[in-house]
């Protein structure tokens, strides 16, 4: 599914991501859809992808349009290598070249590891780590050959520390950190930077629908799970929100963030300083 609505032309548009294009992957809901509001607001026509309700989809959509952008929605799965390259091509063939690649797609399962689901293994390592592989490959060429480009791929707390129960996210996690590190080093002098950011618990979709599978693993009731298990580790006691993540992304999308590359920065409310 595609939609594509042309923006006015604005010569003078001073904004600091004026005509860039960006692709966040995810971005129908959560973080990702905050991410895509902040580069917007900072002028970067958005390719959004991601699951959902496509009536609240279109709506989001929608919503990026008043900064005078353009938009297009592609519903690609990212668990299928065939069906990313085909969202590259139309990004590219609607929008022009990716300038700015945000690889935010996630899933999780929490389970002890001697009844974690092979199936839900497969399917988080190839949504939270492999999707990013096939988006940086079909765009890194292009980005080192014009000069510049950033990568951003949100990783998350546990790209750095891990949890029980979470083997396949932490995993996962892991391994886009990595990744991310490799990209910065092969990119290094070609104007094109990667990072990774790492947020501890952000109140998102993803979040609320984990506190009830946390609350069976570690036989507690809902609320337990909140204080006692997801906020105990952030030492700030609060939630990061959509909003600061999108800024630190905008921030790395931006001419500033040119000599930052490689790094894995927590947004953890101090949770990775223990
Ligand atoms: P969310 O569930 O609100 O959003 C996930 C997005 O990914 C949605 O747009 C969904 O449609 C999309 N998606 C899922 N599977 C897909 C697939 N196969 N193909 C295409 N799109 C798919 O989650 P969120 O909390 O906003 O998480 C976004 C990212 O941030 C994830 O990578 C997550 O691991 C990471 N993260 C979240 C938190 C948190 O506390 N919320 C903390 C650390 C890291």
């Amino acid at each position: 599914m595609q939609t594509v609505m042309a923006a006015k032309a604005e010569p003078q548009d001073r904004r600091p991501l004026a005509g860039r294009v960006a692709l966040i992957t995810g971005s129908t809901s959560g973080i990702g859809l905050g991410v895509a509001e902040t580069l917007a607001a900072q002028g970067a026509h958005i390719v959004l992808n991601g699951f959902g309700d496509p009536a609240d989809i279109e709506r989001a959509r929608e919503g990026l349009t008043v900064h005078g952008v353009k938009t297009l929605y592609v519903g690609a799965d990212l668990s299928e290598p065939a069906a990313i390259a085909e969202m590259m091509a139309m990004a590219r063939d609607v929008l022009g070249p990716v300038d700015l690649l945000v690889n935010n797609a996630g899933i999780q399962h929490v389970a002890p590891i001697g009844e974690f689901p092979t199936s839900k293994w497969d399917a988080i390592l190839a949504v939270n780590l492999s999707s990013a592989f096939h988006t940086i490959r079909a765009v890194l060429p292009e980005m080192v050959e014009r000069g510049f480009g950033r990568i951003v791929n949100i990783a998350s707390a546990h790209g750095l520390v891990a949890s029980p129960f979470k083997s396949a996210y932490v995993a996962a996690k892991h391994g886009i950190v990595g990744l991310t590190k490799t990209v910065a080093l092969e990119a290094a002098r070609s104007g094109v930077t990667c990072n990774a950011v790492c947020p501890g618990y952000v109140w998102t979709p993803l979040v609320e629908k984990q506190i009830a599978d946390q609350a069976r693993a570690h036989k507690i009731s809902a609320e337990q799970v909140v204080n006692d298990v997801l906020l105990v580790n952030q030492p700030n006691r609060r939630f990061a929100t959509v909003q600061e993540i999108g800024a630190l992304t905008a921030f790395l999308c931006g001419e500033n963030g040119a000599s930052i590359t490689g790094a894995a920065l927590a947004v953890d409310g101090g949770w990775t300083a223990h």
